[in-house]
């Protein structure tokens, strides 16, 4: 039998392998994907924004030491921008010099965690399975592999994404938002620098987001009604190219495409429950934000350092590793770090991309109300850095 059961190899169940590295657990990591997928992630489009808490947490796995040079770059400012209106609200760590934080491809983010997961002791993986939920008894959670395995554990853990099947076999709903929006994300060289700087714009119709990259380099992102958005996915290069320069107004002069394009429907996600008996959920499983925000990742690496402290100290006491008191509060906390900014992600969302007259009245009005609330802009400062 093993301590501990993850369910999902993806950036949240990976951290929660490697947080517990220095534990005497046994763990098994149980993916889906193949292990020559996860030794070798392939590129996804989507760079991650962290924050500098979060850039302190993947240092203290190991994690952060094994990405390579150019694989990160400093986000010094975020800007953003309403419709045609010159109005542009920043946010910034006005405290220091220091970056915001650091975008980071997540295909990197998941080779780095694997890297440690691989050359820690007391964690086998079982890759290419999948694994359903059998039953839960007094002593342990049980799945079973695609293979016929069996495996039981004093607890499970589900990191098993935002539409997670563990979830729901434990009677777990969620509050699921689908936007009816689709997302759009690729690499674009560019004419004008950055300057680190990423640009959100709400424009007419449309979400643009440019995140800096190295070089010339960033992070296109386009939000689109789904149907609108499947003829531009299928347009040829040169037309997209010309598509892009034409809805960026050449705000970063001539683009060019540097990267596959990748399609990601929106669909935010927050579990009623994060927790059962012996059974606990992290990642988007637990919370699955919009990406608006850029805190998926940044959640899910808080939600596998707050379950695994509670996981490590009770195997210090030599307590059950599963205790529902440990469970409850590792619930508590992450729903209290989570909720407000997911509710206002939500509405932030649905604001910028409602077309009324009065919702267009609305937004600019509430960028220049941030912009002249100097507290208002500090909570979303200090959220941005973690
Ligand atoms: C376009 C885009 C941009 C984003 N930008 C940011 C950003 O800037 N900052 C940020 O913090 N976050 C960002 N995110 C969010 C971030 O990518 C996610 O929060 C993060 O990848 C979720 O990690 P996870 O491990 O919880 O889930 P996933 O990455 O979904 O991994 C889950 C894993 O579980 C496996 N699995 C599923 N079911 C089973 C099963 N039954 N058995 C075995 N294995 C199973 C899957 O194969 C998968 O590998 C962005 C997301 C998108 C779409």
């Amino acid at each position: 039998m093993y301590d501990l059961i993850i369910v999902g190899a993806g950036p949240a169940g990976l951290s929660l392998a490697a947080r517990l590295a220095q534990s005497p657990l046994r763990i098994a990591l149980v993916e889906k994907q193949s292990e020559a997928a996860l030794v070798n992630p392939a590129f996804d489009g989507r760079e991650i924004a962290l924050t500098q808490a979060s850039i302190a947490r993947l240092k203290e796995l190991g994690a952060w030491a094994g990405l390579n040079e150019g694989e990160t770059a400093p986000l010094r400012r975020a800007d953003v921008l309403n419709g045609s209106s010159p109005f542009v609200l920043d946010f910034a760590d006005r405290r220091s010099t220091e970056a915001l934080g650091a975008l980071v491809p997540n295909s990197a983010l998941r080779r780095t965690l694997f890297e440690v997961m691989k050359g820690q002791a007391g964690c086998d993986l079982f890759a290419g399975e999948s694994a359903t939920f059998v039953k839960r008894d007094a002593d342990a959670s049980y799945v079973r592999l695609a293979d016929g395995r069996v495996l039981a554990a004093k607890l499970l853990v589900g990191a098993d994404t935002r539409f997670s099947s563990l979830r729901q076999s434990q009677g777990i709903g969620a509050q699921m938002t689908d936007f009816g929006r689709t997302m759009l994300v690729c690499r674009v060289r560019h004419e004008k620098p950055h300057d680190g700087v990423a640009t959100e714009w709400f424009d007419h119709g449309q979400t643009i987001a440019m995140l800096p990259l190295n070089g010339n380099q960033s992070s296109f992102v386009l939000t689109l009604p789904g149907d609108a958005m499947q003829h531009i996915g299928a347009l040829s290069e040169a037309d997209f190219t010309a598509e892009i320069e034409q809805r960026t107004q050449r705000r970063w002069g001539a683009l060019s495409l540097t990267s596959p394009r990748f399609l990601y429907p929106l669909v935010a996600v927050y579990a009623q429950r994060f927790t059962a008996p012996r059974f606990a959920l992290i990642g988007d499983a637990a919370v699955g934000m919009h990406p608006v925000t850029a805190h998926g990742f940044n959640f899910g690496l808080a939600s596998a350092f707050l379950l695994g402290r509670e996981i490590a100290e009770a195997a210090r006491e030599g307590a059950d590793i599963a205790d529902p008191l440990r469970l409850a509060r590792f619930e508590r906390l992450h729903r209290r770090a989570t909720f407000p900014l997911f509710t206002a992600t939500n509405a932030i969302a649905k604001l910028y991309s409602d077309e009324r007259p009065l919702a267009r009245l609305a937004r600019s009005a509430g960028l220049r109300l941030m912009q002249a609330t100097p507290g208002a802009r500090a909570v979303v400062e200090a959220s941005l850095r973690g």
